[in-house]
């Protein structure tokens, strides 16, 4: 089989998404499956769906059109705020786009009305991540204007943290945006026109960052919705890393394949200056003089797989094998307890940055496994022009 490969198992990924529906649901909270590390693969958004998601978010406009054009049935967010140059796009394809600039709900309203349909919004508050977000004394009167815009319905709030900085949902920051919803409800309520009390929709507390919050028995106030993708791919929480308790953390593997296996000495020799991405590794500086002695040799084997295939950095390979090092396209291991040839191959569980970095390469297939048959899908570069 081709390789490297994204072996995804959908199995794995209904039940870590369901769990995640039912542990949230018991607490007042929906969760958004968020595709963008699956660029929207519409397997993957339907397995969400049939696990109870509410609804489905991507970053990317391309991958909300990737999900409409194979009719996946589900209300869409575009959850990064829409560059005004493709207001008509995200119009067209997204029920409800992520904002913060009265200029682009502006461009979204016009494109909204040459279109005759009303495209709904959340607005994003900064609560400290410094990434995307209003700061919430500029809230009120961002919304006061909003309301003016023709074919522009204001359907909730949100935040995002964890992100840029790594600032930790908590009780504080969530009490915050339960208090803003709470403050927009009061002004502004009887022209939201949304739910049946006038109460703004959404409130989305943010991403797999706040699970320990959302799960720790804390008063979760208004925030009735998380948007989850790493959680729910990765069965892994992004605030530490560390795996969620019945959650399967192997849904998605890398299997690379091997092409080279030899004895070689442990240190380079020779003058040494930089390596194709930058410093020269560590232990590299002082080049081995010994290259006839045979001590400090060990068997290095050299894997198809570099940079412009994953982010090295972010793989976890199989025990007794370790990642000595990779360039874009090698990937070089020591294997202290298995014989490895060329044509062999092996597994490795992924982080984010890496299965972010395997899902967009041109080079790396993607194998979609459920309990009935397998369904392939090949690698963008071998599909042929
Ligand atoms: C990526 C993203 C998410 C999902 O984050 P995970 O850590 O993968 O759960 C949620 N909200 C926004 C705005 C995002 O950009």
């Amino acid at each position: 089989m081709t390789a490297p490969r994204l072996e995804i198992d959908l199995d794995k990924i209904h039940h870590n998404a369901s769990t995640l529906v039912e542990r949230l649901g018991a607490r007042g909270i929906a969760v958004t499956g968020i595709t963008k590390a699956a660029l929207g693969a519409p397997e993957i958004a339907t397995t969400l769906i049939r696990a109870g998601v509410s609804g489905l978010g991507d970053s990317r406009i391309e991958n909300i059109e990737t999900m409409r054009r194979a009719r996946i049935p589900s209300p869409m967010m575009l959850i990064r705020s829409p560059m005004p140059s493709q207001a008509e796009r995200v119009v067209a394809q997204a029920d409800i786009s992520f904002n913060t600039e009265l200029d682009v709900v502006s461009r979204l309203s016009f494109a909204a009305q040459a279109a005759r349909r009303t495209h709904g919004i959340v607005l994003m508050v900064e609560l400290g991540d410094l990434r995307e977000g209003i700061m919430p004394g500029d809230l009120e009167p961002f919304v006061r204007k909003m309301l003016g815009f023709p074919n522009i319905a204001l359907r909730g709030i949100g935040t995002n943290l964890a992100c840029r900085s790594g600032v930790a949902p908590d009780a504080r920051n969530m009490a915050e945006l339960s208090a803003l919803a709470d403050r927009i409800d009061a002004a502004f309520g009887a022209r939201l026109g949304a739910g049946p009390a006038n109460r703004l929709g959404i409130v989305s507390g943010g991403n797999s960052a706040n699970l320990a919050w959302a799960l720790s028995g804390a008063d979760t106030g208004r925030i009735n919705d998380l948007r989850l993708g790493e959680a729910i791919l990765l069965g892994c929480e992004p605030l530490h890393r560390l795996p969620i308790d019945g959650l399967h953390t192997d849904a998605i593997t890398l299997i690379a394949e091997a092409i080279e296996s030899k004895r070689k000495p442990s240190r380079p020799w020779g003058e040494i200056g930089q390596s194709a991405f930058g410093a020269a590794p560590a232990g590299a500086m002082k080049p081995d003089t010994g290259r006839d002695t045979d001590a400090g040799r060990s068997t290095q084997t050299i894997f198809a797989l570099g940079r412009q295939d994953t982010d090295p950095d972010g793989l976890v390979p199989p025990a007794g094998i370790e990642i000595l090092g990779a360039s874009s396209d090698h990937l070089i291991v020591r294997s202290s307890r298995y014989h490895l040839s060329a044509g062999d191959e092996i597994r490795f569980q992924l982080n984010y940055s890496a299965l972010v970095r395997a899902m967009t390469s041109p080079f790396v297939a993607r194998v979609m496994k459920a309990s009935s048959a397998p369904i392939r899908e090949p690698a963008a570069a071998l599909q042929g022009a």
